[in-house]
């Protein structure tokens, strides 16, 4: 899919480009015709962008497996929801897991707290069979852990780590469960309830097709509910009161809420329902192999992970990523180089000396994308 100017852009795990129609169009609608601010007044328009607001939860809690709208609470980005839900339930003295791919999203918060002396943590291995990873982690328990915070998918390469057989874990050890689903939400079928994730943590703005500005974490259990808030201020109820209020999602909402972006991750959910989750996998799955297989028969390009899916990184030797990535940048395609804010995951794969080139797919690229990207990373190697 190329921009009117005919610009190639693959780094749909940064953030997906172009955005359907159809939540182009709930954005605009939303600000037209829905401009007031939620919970904040019972006119009219207050009520109209409340119901917006309403009916994201609703469909958020269905598409992740959550028991109720209220189970949804909004946030910045996943940044911002990982923070949350991590400070929100840690305690001085506890131990806290976090796996081998980290993003700096999980990685960074963690190590904040930490230096404070307030907590410790562990580095799980997020590699190997499913039983490697379990008996690795459960090697890691101390008596003292107490949160587990982890990429269900890393941003570097495609493998998943098995979420449901963690959960079942982390539920038996009194665990909580804390999942970065930046990379996998509307990539993989994730179901709070089912796989026993407490807190799910995942952005409007990468695989749900949304705009910028929005991001949530779906609960899964009651871990949060009376947990501490991370800001506070007005929530539109309790006014007279001088604390935050104890219901979710009220409690971790201060201030208003992005309506627009909102109502256009709604229509973002419903874009991936219609597509089907199972089928925009497969398409990824197929360019991914489609590139994969080419670079792979080309000298002096390096690829890391064999694990199809929705990203895929190369270093080509002699030559930076980031001279990679301004050379096909020059030549029309966007891609991202670097670290990626992925240090843990650079190590885990070998790739922290340089960092890498990381190509991302989404739903409307064409094989015919792939054929083009593939010839300019051909035509910079053979140079
Ligand atoms: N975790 C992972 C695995 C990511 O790839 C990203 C996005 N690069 C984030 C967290 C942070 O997401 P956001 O930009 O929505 O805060």
């Amino acid at each position: 899919m190329k921009t009117a100017d005919g610009i190639l852009y693959f780094d749909n795990a940064a953030t997906t480009y172009p955005k359907p129609e159809s939540v182009i169009r709930a954005v605009t609608y939303c600000m037209r015709e829905s401009g007031g601010n939620p919970g904040r007044g019972s006119h009219t328009m207050a009520l109209r962008a409340a119901e917006e607001i309403y009916a994201c939860r609703e469909e958020a809690a269905s598409f992740f497996g959550a028991s109720e709208a209220e189970q949804v609470i909004f946030t910045m980005n996943t940044t911002h929801a990982l923070n949350l839900a991590l400070k929100s339930v840690i305690r001085p003295g506890d131990h806290v897991l976090i796996g081998s791919m980290e993003h700096n999203a999980v990685l960074r918060p963690v190590s904040a707290l930490a230096s404070l002396g307030t907590v410790s943590y562990s580095v799980f291995s997020a590699r190997g069979t499913d039983a490697q990873i379990l008996s690795g982690i459960r090697a890691k328990i101390r008596s003292n852990t107490r949160v587990m915070i982890t990429a269900h998918v890393p941003n570097i390469a495609n493998t998943a780590l098995p979420i449901d057989k963690i959960g079942s874990l982390c539920r038996q050890r009194g665990i909580t469960l804390i999942v970065d689903g930046a990379q996998s939400a509307g990539h993989l079928p994730i179901d709070v309830g089912r796989m026993n994730i407490d807190m799910l943590c995942v952005p409007g703005h990468k695989g749900l097709y949304g705009v910028q500005g929005c991001g949530m974490i779906v609960c899964g259990s009651e871990a949060i509910t009376h947990g501490r808030t991370l800001i506070e201020g007005g929530s539109g109820v309790h006014s007279l009161e001088a604390g935050m209020p104890d219901e979710l999602p009220e409690r971790y909402e201060a201030g208003t809420l992005p309506t627009p972006a909102i109502a256009g991750l709604s229509a973002g959910i419903r874009f991936v329902k219609q597509q089907g989750i199972a089928s925009l996998h497969r398409r990824e799955c197929d360019l991914w192999r489609r590139l994969y297989t080419d670079l792979s028969a080309m000298p002096h390009v390096r690829l890391y992970d064999s694990t199809p899916g929705s990203v895929l990184l190369f270093n080509i030797d002699g030559i930076s990523p980031a001279e990679v990535s301004e050379k096909l940048n020059q030549r029309g395609i966007c891609v991202r180089s670097g670290y990626h804010c992925a240090p843990m995951a650079h190590k885990t794969l070998g790739s922290i000396d340089n960092g890498g080139v990381r190509v991302s797919f989404g739903a409307f690229h064409t094989e015919r994308d792939v054929c083009r990207l593939r010839d300019e990373i051909w035509n910079i190697a053979r140079q």
